[in-house]
Protein backbone atom coordinates (compact mmCIF):
# COMPACT_ATOMS: atom_id res chain seq x y z
CA UNK A 1 0.00 0.00 0.00
CA UNK A 2 2.90 2.36 0.94
CA UNK A 3 4.17 1.66 -2.22
CA UNK A 4 1.71 3.22 -4.29
CA UNK A 5 2.23 6.47 -2.53
CA UNK A 6 6.21 6.26 -3.02
CA UNK A 7 5.97 5.97 -6.15
CA UNK A 8 3.66 9.12 -6.24
CA UNK A 9 6.11 11.05 -4.12
CA UNK A 10 8.56 10.22 -6.76
CA UNK A 11 6.17 11.91 -9.19
CA UNK A 12 6.02 14.63 -7.49
CA UNK A 13 7.93 16.83 -9.69
CA UNK A 14 6.22 15.81 -12.86
CA UNK A 15 3.35 16.67 -11.39
CA UNK A 16 3.87 19.64 -10.42
CA UNK A 17 5.69 20.75 -13.92
CA UNK A 18 2.07 19.12 -15.45
CA UNK A 19 -0.34 21.16 -13.45
CA UNK A 20 1.98 24.70 -13.51
CA UNK A 21 2.00 24.24 -17.32
CA UNK A 22 -1.14 23.90 -17.93
CA UNK A 23 -2.27 26.65 -14.91
CA UNK A 24 -0.02 29.34 -17.15
CA UNK A 25 -1.78 28.65 -20.23
CA UNK A 26 -5.58 28.43 -18.91
CA UNK A 27 -8.77 27.93 -20.96
CA UNK A 28 -12.25 27.97 -20.79
CA UNK A 29 -15.24 26.40 -21.60
CA UNK A 30 -15.46 23.26 -24.32
CA UNK A 31 -12.91 23.85 -26.50
CA UNK A 32 -9.31 23.55 -24.79
CA UNK A 33 -7.05 22.70 -27.49
CA UNK A 34 -3.95 23.29 -25.58
CA UNK A 35 -4.51 21.50 -21.95
CA UNK A 36 -6.00 19.09 -24.28
CA UNK A 37 -2.09 18.79 -25.97
CA UNK A 38 -0.69 18.50 -22.77
CA UNK A 39 -2.88 15.85 -21.61
CA UNK A 40 -2.33 13.74 -24.39
CA UNK A 41 1.83 14.12 -24.21
CA UNK A 42 1.58 13.31 -20.50
CA UNK A 43 -0.26 9.94 -21.42
CA UNK A 44 1.73 9.40 -24.45
CA UNK A 45 3.58 5.77 -24.61
CA UNK A 46 1.15 4.54 -21.66
CA UNK A 47 -0.93 1.47 -22.54
CA UNK A 48 -4.25 3.01 -23.49
CA UNK A 49 -6.86 3.46 -26.05
CA UNK A 50 -7.17 7.09 -26.58
CA UNK A 51 -10.29 8.54 -27.32
CA UNK A 52 -10.78 12.50 -28.14
CA UNK A 53 -14.38 13.94 -27.68
CA UNK A 54 -16.10 15.18 -30.78
CA UNK A 55 -18.13 18.47 -29.51
CA UNK A 56 -15.57 19.26 -27.15
CA UNK A 57 -11.79 19.09 -26.67
CA UNK A 58 -11.98 16.24 -23.74
CA UNK A 59 -9.72 13.14 -23.65
CA UNK A 60 -11.22 9.51 -22.30
CA UNK A 61 -8.18 6.80 -21.81
CA UNK A 62 -9.21 3.39 -21.39
CA UNK A 63 -6.83 0.93 -19.22
CA UNK A 64 -7.38 -2.86 -19.80
CA UNK A 65 -6.24 -4.99 -16.66
CA UNK A 66 -3.81 -7.70 -16.69
CA UNK A 67 -6.49 -10.24 -14.79
CA UNK A 68 -10.80 -10.37 -16.19
CA UNK A 69 -12.75 -7.65 -14.18
CA UNK A 70 -15.26 -4.51 -13.67
CA UNK A 71 -14.68 -1.42 -14.84
CA UNK A 72 -14.05 1.92 -12.47
CA UNK A 73 -14.00 5.70 -13.88
CA UNK A 74 -12.30 8.17 -12.63
CA UNK A 75 -12.34 11.83 -13.71
CA UNK A 76 -10.56 15.69 -13.72
CA UNK A 77 -11.93 18.55 -14.98
CA UNK A 78 -9.56 20.64 -17.21
CA UNK A 79 -11.54 23.49 -17.64
CA UNK A 80 -10.29 27.28 -16.25
CA UNK A 81 -12.27 30.54 -15.04
CA UNK A 82 -12.96 34.23 -16.74
CA UNK A 83 -11.25 35.58 -13.63
CA UNK A 84 -7.87 38.03 -14.33
CA UNK A 85 -5.32 35.85 -11.60
CA UNK A 86 -3.78 38.50 -8.76
CA UNK A 87 -2.05 35.38 -7.13
CA UNK A 88 1.43 37.07 -8.06
CA UNK A 89 2.89 33.35 -8.38
CA UNK A 90 5.79 32.57 -11.01
CA UNK A 91 3.65 29.91 -13.13
CA UNK A 92 0.26 32.42 -12.56
CA UNK A 93 -1.70 32.98 -15.94
CA UNK A 94 0.08 33.95 -19.04
CA UNK A 95 -3.21 34.64 -20.39
CA UNK A 96 -5.05 38.33 -19.74
CA UNK A 97 -8.60 37.31 -17.59
CA UNK A 98 -8.22 33.69 -17.46
CA UNK A 99 -7.21 31.80 -14.77
CA UNK A 100 -7.38 28.38 -12.76
CA UNK A 101 -9.08 29.66 -10.15
CA UNK A 102 -10.84 26.69 -9.22
CA UNK A 103 -7.99 24.29 -9.44
CA UNK A 104 -8.74 22.14 -12.33
CA UNK A 105 -5.57 22.17 -13.46
CA UNK A 106 -4.67 20.19 -10.16
CA UNK A 107 -7.71 17.66 -11.18
CA UNK A 108 -5.91 17.18 -14.29
CA UNK A 109 -2.45 16.44 -13.15
CA UNK A 110 -3.48 14.16 -10.62
CA UNK A 111 -5.58 11.98 -13.54
CA UNK A 112 -3.02 11.73 -15.89
CA UNK A 113 -0.46 10.55 -12.45
CA UNK A 114 -2.96 8.44 -11.81
CA UNK A 115 -2.74 6.54 -15.57
CA UNK A 116 0.74 6.28 -15.17
CA UNK A 117 1.01 4.77 -11.40
CA UNK A 118 -2.07 2.38 -13.01
CA UNK A 119 -0.47 1.53 -16.16
CA UNK A 120 2.56 0.42 -14.02
CA UNK A 121 -0.04 -2.06 -12.26
CA UNK A 122 -0.93 -3.06 -15.12
CA UNK A 123 -0.64 -6.58 -14.69
CA UNK A 124 -2.14 -6.74 -10.96
CA UNK A 125 -5.28 -4.87 -12.08
CA UNK A 126 -8.19 -7.00 -12.07
CA UNK A 127 -10.47 -4.95 -14.92
CA UNK A 128 -10.37 -1.96 -16.54
CA UNK A 129 -10.02 2.04 -15.65
CA UNK A 130 -11.71 4.74 -17.59
CA UNK A 131 -9.61 8.01 -16.97
CA UNK A 132 -12.17 10.84 -18.19
CA UNK A 133 -10.68 14.51 -18.93
CA UNK A 134 -13.49 16.54 -18.83
CA UNK A 135 -13.70 20.24 -20.66
CA UNK A 136 -16.52 23.40 -19.84
CA UNK A 137 -17.27 21.76 -15.91
CA UNK A 138 -17.72 25.53 -15.15
CA UNK A 139 -19.91 26.73 -18.57
CA UNK A 140 -22.07 23.77 -20.43
CA UNK A 141 -21.95 20.64 -18.21
CA UNK A 142 -19.02 18.98 -20.10
CA UNK A 143 -19.52 15.93 -18.31
CA UNK A 144 -22.99 15.40 -19.84
CA UNK A 145 -21.36 16.02 -23.15
CA UNK A 146 -19.30 13.16 -22.89
CA UNK A 147 -21.66 10.94 -21.43
CA UNK A 148 -23.64 11.57 -24.48
CA UNK A 149 -20.56 10.37 -26.82
CA UNK A 150 -20.00 7.44 -24.47
CA UNK A 151 -17.51 7.94 -21.91
CA UNK A 152 -19.68 5.34 -19.35
CA UNK A 153 -19.41 2.58 -22.54
CA UNK A 154 -15.72 3.31 -23.30
CA UNK A 155 -14.33 0.15 -21.67
CA UNK A 156 -17.40 -2.15 -22.91
CA UNK A 157 -19.12 -2.38 -19.74
CA UNK A 158 -20.97 0.23 -17.33
CA UNK A 159 -18.35 1.43 -14.40
CA UNK A 160 -19.19 -0.49 -11.07
CA UNK A 161 -18.12 2.96 -9.32
CA UNK A 162 -16.81 6.03 -10.71
CA UNK A 163 -14.17 8.83 -7.99
CA UNK A 164 -13.39 12.57 -8.20
CA UNK A 165 -11.68 14.58 -6.36
CA UNK A 166 -12.19 18.67 -6.10
CA UNK A 167 -9.34 20.86 -4.33
CA UNK A 168 -10.60 23.76 -2.35
CA UNK A 169 -7.81 26.72 -1.93
CA UNK A 170 -9.73 27.37 1.47
CA UNK A 171 -11.79 25.96 4.07
CA UNK A 172 -10.24 22.81 4.97
CA UNK A 173 -6.47 22.04 5.85
CA UNK A 174 -3.80 20.86 3.40
CA UNK A 175 -3.88 17.44 2.75
CA UNK A 176 -7.38 16.65 4.09
CA UNK A 177 -10.26 14.82 2.32
CA UNK A 178 -13.40 15.44 2.93
CA UNK A 179 -16.73 14.38 1.84
CA UNK A 180 -20.31 12.41 3.05
CA UNK A 181 -22.95 10.36 2.32
CA UNK A 182 -25.86 11.21 -0.16
CA UNK A 183 -25.92 15.14 -1.28
CA UNK A 184 -22.73 16.52 -1.22
CA UNK A 185 -23.41 19.60 -3.59
CA UNK A 186 -26.59 21.42 -4.17
CA UNK A 187 -28.96 21.79 -7.56
CA UNK A 188 -28.08 24.53 -8.96
CA UNK A 189 -31.50 25.90 -11.52
CA UNK A 190 -32.01 29.01 -12.87
CA UNK A 191 -35.97 31.11 -12.39
CA UNK A 192 -36.30 33.51 -15.45
CA UNK A 193 -39.52 35.84 -14.57
CA UNK A 194 -41.05 38.39 -17.01
CA UNK A 195 -44.34 39.93 -15.93
CA UNK A 196 -46.20 41.95 -18.42
CA UNK A 197 -47.81 45.08 -17.82
CA UNK A 198 -49.17 48.03 -20.33
CA UNK A 199 -46.59 51.34 -20.21
CA UNK A 200 -47.44 54.75 -20.19
CA UNK A 201 -46.86 57.96 -18.84
CA UNK A 202 -45.12 57.71 -14.94
CA UNK A 203 -47.73 61.04 -13.73
CA UNK A 204 -50.99 58.64 -15.00
CA UNK A 205 -50.13 54.78 -13.16
CA UNK A 206 -54.25 54.48 -13.53
CA UNK A 207 -54.35 54.39 -17.33
CA UNK A 208 -51.65 51.62 -17.66
CA UNK A 209 -50.88 48.43 -15.61
CA UNK A 210 -46.76 48.69 -14.03
CA UNK A 211 -45.42 46.20 -13.68
CA UNK A 212 -42.87 47.28 -11.30
CA UNK A 213 -44.71 46.91 -7.53
CA UNK A 214 -45.47 43.39 -9.18
CA UNK A 215 -42.22 42.27 -9.93
CA UNK A 216 -41.41 43.23 -6.42
CA UNK A 217 -44.18 42.01 -4.43
CA UNK A 218 -42.83 38.28 -6.35
CA UNK A 219 -38.98 38.29 -5.19
CA UNK A 220 -40.48 39.37 -1.50
CA UNK A 221 -43.42 36.49 -2.04
CA UNK A 222 -40.74 33.70 -3.69
CA UNK A 223 -38.23 34.60 -0.07
CA UNK A 224 -41.55 33.71 2.24
CA UNK A 225 -42.20 31.17 -0.27
CA UNK A 226 -39.06 29.48 0.71
CA UNK A 227 -39.27 30.04 4.34
CA UNK A 228 -43.06 29.27 4.75
CA UNK A 229 -43.32 26.02 2.79
CA UNK A 230 -39.64 24.07 2.79
CA UNK A 231 -38.69 22.24 5.59
CA UNK A 232 -35.81 24.20 7.26
CA UNK A 233 -33.88 20.51 7.45
CA UNK A 234 -34.10 20.09 4.06
CA UNK A 235 -33.29 23.57 2.27
CA UNK A 236 -33.86 25.71 -0.50
CA UNK A 237 -32.11 29.04 -1.65
CA UNK A 238 -33.07 31.66 -3.85
CA UNK A 239 -31.24 34.56 -4.79
CA UNK A 240 -32.70 36.85 -6.87
CA UNK A 241 -29.94 38.39 -8.70
CA UNK A 242 -30.89 40.09 -11.82
CA UNK A 243 -33.70 42.66 -11.93
CA UNK A 244 -34.44 44.69 -14.81
CA UNK A 245 -37.19 47.17 -15.83
CA UNK A 246 -37.71 50.45 -17.75
CA UNK A 247 -35.85 53.22 -19.30
CA UNK A 248 -37.21 56.50 -17.46
CA UNK A 249 -38.45 58.14 -14.02
CA UNK A 250 -41.23 59.29 -15.66
CA UNK A 251 -42.30 56.23 -17.67
CA UNK A 252 -44.16 53.47 -16.99
CA UNK A 253 -42.57 50.49 -18.61
CA UNK A 254 -44.76 47.50 -20.22
CA UNK A 255 -42.94 44.57 -18.38
CA UNK A 256 -39.91 43.84 -15.76
CA UNK A 257 -37.80 40.88 -15.66
CA UNK A 258 -36.04 39.14 -13.06
CA UNK A 259 -33.99 36.17 -12.76
CA UNK A 260 -33.10 34.08 -9.57
CA UNK A 261 -30.57 31.17 -9.14
CA UNK A 262 -32.56 28.29 -7.28
CA UNK A 263 -30.55 25.87 -5.12
CA UNK A 264 -31.83 22.81 -3.88
CA UNK A 265 -30.99 19.24 -2.18
CA UNK A 266 -33.19 16.55 -2.35
CA UNK A 267 -35.15 15.29 -5.47
CA UNK A 268 -38.27 16.32 -3.61
CA UNK A 269 -37.54 19.59 -2.64
CA UNK A 270 -36.39 20.29 -6.01
CA UNK A 271 -40.01 18.95 -7.54
CA UNK A 272 -41.50 21.05 -4.68
CA UNK A 273 -39.58 24.40 -6.14
CA UNK A 274 -40.51 23.51 -10.14
CA UNK A 275 -43.86 22.75 -9.05
CA UNK A 276 -45.05 26.05 -6.72
CA UNK A 277 -43.00 29.18 -7.80
CA UNK A 278 -44.77 29.04 -11.69
CA UNK A 279 -47.60 29.54 -9.51
CA UNK A 280 -46.94 32.08 -7.25
CA UNK A 281 -45.51 34.48 -9.90
CA UNK A 282 -48.49 33.83 -11.77
CA UNK A 283 -51.09 34.46 -9.10
CA UNK A 284 -48.98 37.52 -7.55
CA UNK A 285 -49.31 38.88 -11.43
CA UNK A 286 -52.99 38.19 -11.81
CA UNK A 287 -53.76 39.15 -8.06
CA UNK A 288 -53.02 42.94 -10.45
CA UNK A 289 -54.61 42.22 -13.40
CA UNK A 290 -51.09 41.60 -14.73
CA UNK A 291 -49.65 38.34 -15.97
CA UNK A 292 -46.24 36.99 -15.42
CA UNK A 293 -44.26 33.62 -16.90
CA UNK A 294 -41.83 31.81 -14.88
CA UNK A 295 -39.35 29.66 -16.14
CA UNK A 296 -36.98 27.34 -14.74
CA UNK A 297 -33.42 26.58 -16.84
CA UNK A 298 -32.54 23.13 -15.62
CA UNK A 299 -28.93 23.53 -14.24
CA UNK A 300 -26.82 21.11 -12.90
CA UNK A 301 -27.86 18.31 -10.66
CA UNK A 302 -26.98 17.69 -7.17
CA UNK A 303 -24.25 15.67 -6.58
CA UNK A 304 -25.10 12.80 -4.67
CA UNK A 305 -22.37 10.12 -3.37
CA UNK A 306 -22.94 6.33 -2.84
CA UNK A 307 -22.94 5.88 1.25
CA UNK A 308 -20.73 2.75 0.32
CA UNK A 309 -18.91 4.07 -2.23
CA UNK A 310 -17.59 6.97 0.43
CA UNK A 311 -16.85 4.48 3.19
CA UNK A 312 -14.58 2.63 0.59
CA UNK A 313 -13.04 5.79 0.15
CA UNK A 314 -12.61 6.64 3.43
CA UNK A 315 -10.97 3.24 4.51
CA UNK A 316 -8.85 3.91 1.25
CA UNK A 317 -7.41 7.21 2.37
CA UNK A 318 -6.70 6.07 6.02
CA UNK A 319 -4.64 2.74 4.03
CA UNK A 320 -2.86 4.69 1.99
CA UNK A 321 -2.19 7.80 3.40
CA UNK A 322 -2.61 7.37 7.21
CA UNK A 323 -5.20 8.24 10.21
CA UNK A 324 -6.75 12.10 10.31
CA UNK A 325 -6.25 12.54 6.75
CA UNK A 326 -10.47 11.89 6.06
CA UNK A 327 -13.54 14.37 7.76
CA UNK A 328 -17.18 13.45 7.45
CA UNK A 329 -19.02 17.02 6.09
CA UNK A 330 -21.77 17.76 8.77
CA UNK A 331 -23.56 19.76 5.88
CA UNK A 332 -23.48 19.80 1.76
CA UNK A 333 -22.38 22.47 -0.09
CA UNK A 334 -24.20 25.01 -2.05
CA UNK A 335 -22.14 25.20 -5.06
CA UNK A 336 -22.78 22.93 -7.68
CA UNK A 337 -20.61 20.25 -9.93
CA UNK A 338 -21.42 18.14 -13.00
CA UNK A 339 -19.75 15.02 -12.10
CA UNK A 340 -23.60 15.54 -10.39
CA UNK A 341 -24.24 13.55 -13.74
CA UNK A 342 -22.01 10.68 -13.72
CA UNK A 343 -23.20 9.89 -10.41
CA UNK A 344 -26.79 9.62 -11.64
CA UNK A 345 -26.11 7.14 -13.63
CA UNK A 346 -22.90 5.59 -11.71
CA UNK A 347 -22.33 5.07 -7.76
CA UNK A 348 -19.43 6.65 -6.93
CA UNK A 349 -17.84 9.36 -4.42
CA UNK A 350 -16.57 13.05 -4.78
CA UNK A 351 -14.06 14.35 -2.56
CA UNK A 352 -12.66 17.51 -1.18
CA UNK A 353 -9.27 17.65 -1.01
CA UNK A 354 -7.49 20.69 0.97
CA UNK A 355 -4.87 22.44 -0.81
CA UNK A 356 -4.82 25.48 1.13
CA UNK A 357 -1.16 26.73 1.19
CA UNK A 358 1.37 25.74 4.59
CA UNK A 359 1.19 29.34 6.95
CA UNK A 360 -2.11 30.00 5.27
CA UNK A 361 -5.29 29.91 7.84
CA UNK A 362 -7.79 27.68 5.64
CA UNK A 363 -10.47 29.90 7.45
CA UNK A 364 -9.19 33.20 6.00
CA UNK A 365 -7.58 31.92 2.83
CA UNK A 366 -9.12 33.35 -0.67
CA UNK A 367 -11.56 30.54 -1.43
CA UNK A 368 -12.27 28.52 -5.26
CA UNK A 369 -12.98 31.25 -7.63
CA UNK A 370 -10.87 34.14 -6.38
CA UNK A 371 -8.46 36.01 -7.75
CA UNK A 372 -5.99 35.49 -5.27
CA UNK A 373 -6.62 31.78 -4.82
CA UNK A 374 -3.66 29.42 -4.36
CA UNK A 375 -3.58 25.70 -4.72
CA UNK A 376 -0.57 23.97 -3.39
CA UNK A 377 1.15 21.63 -5.35
CA UNK A 378 2.08 19.26 -2.00
CA UNK A 379 -1.32 17.50 -2.45
CA UNK A 380 -0.56 16.33 -6.19
CA UNK A 381 1.31 13.27 -5.29
CA UNK A 382 -1.02 12.01 -2.30
CA UNK A 383 -4.50 12.45 -4.53
CA UNK A 384 -2.71 10.96 -7.52
CA UNK A 385 -2.06 7.82 -5.71
CA UNK A 386 -5.78 8.28 -4.10
CA UNK A 387 -7.38 8.03 -7.49
CA UNK A 388 -4.85 5.53 -8.59
CA UNK A 389 -5.55 3.16 -5.20
CA UNK A 390 -9.27 3.54 -5.28
CA UNK A 391 -9.62 2.32 -8.53
CA UNK A 392 -7.19 -0.47 -7.91
CA UNK A 393 -8.36 -1.64 -4.99
CA UNK A 394 -11.87 -1.16 -6.10
CA UNK A 395 -11.27 -4.25 -8.93
CA UNK A 396 -9.63 -5.82 -6.37
ZN1 LIG B 1 -15.42 26.13 -9.96
ZN1 LIG C 1 -14.36 23.26 -9.87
Amino acid sequence: MAEIRDDAAQMSGDLAGLRRAIHAEPEIGRDLPRTQEKVLAALDGLPLEITRGRSLSSVTAVLRGGRPGGTVLLRGDMDALPVAERTGLPYASGVDGVMHACGHDLHTAMLAGAARLLSARRAELAGNVIFMFQPAEETAGGAELMISEGVLDAAGDRPVAAFGLHVTSALLPLGVFASRDGTLMAAADTLEVTVRGRGGHGSQPHLGADPVPVACEIVTALHALVTRQFDVFDPVVITVGSFHAGTASNVIPDEARLSASVRSFSPAARARMLDAVPRLVRDVASAHGLSATAEFVDGYPMTVNNAAEVSFAERAIADVLGGGRFVRMPDPVTGSEDFSFVLDQVPGAFLMLGACPPGVDPATAPFNHSSEAVFDDAVLADGTALLAELALRRLG
